[in-house]
């Protein structure tokens, strides 16, 4: 199990949008606030941390490409 997106509840205005962009499931909105559930689903693709538009969503992970040369 690996690092999760991290919530700010004290930035979060319960927009909804962070939910709707994930295509992985693995953020709900439930009793008003966003929950990372299922993190196995967590696809790390950023995108939550990217449309947030309250910089509530952090993603402790980067997406690292590995090119290899023949
Ligand atoms: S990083 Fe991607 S897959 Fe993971 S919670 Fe955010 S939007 Fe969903
Ligand atoms: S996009 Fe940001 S402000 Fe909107 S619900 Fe998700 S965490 Fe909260």
């Amino acid at each position: 199990m690996g690092d999760m997106p991290i919530i700010d509840e004290a930035k979060c205005q319960r927009c909804g949008l962070c939910v709707s962009i994930c295509v992985c499931g693995a953020l709900v909105m439930e009793d008003n606030a966003v929950k990372v559930i299922q993190v196995e689903n967590c696809g790390w693709c950023t995108m939550c941390e990217l449309v947030c538009p309250n910089g509530a969503i952090s993603c402790p992970f980067e997406i690292v490409v590995e090119t290899t040369r023949d």
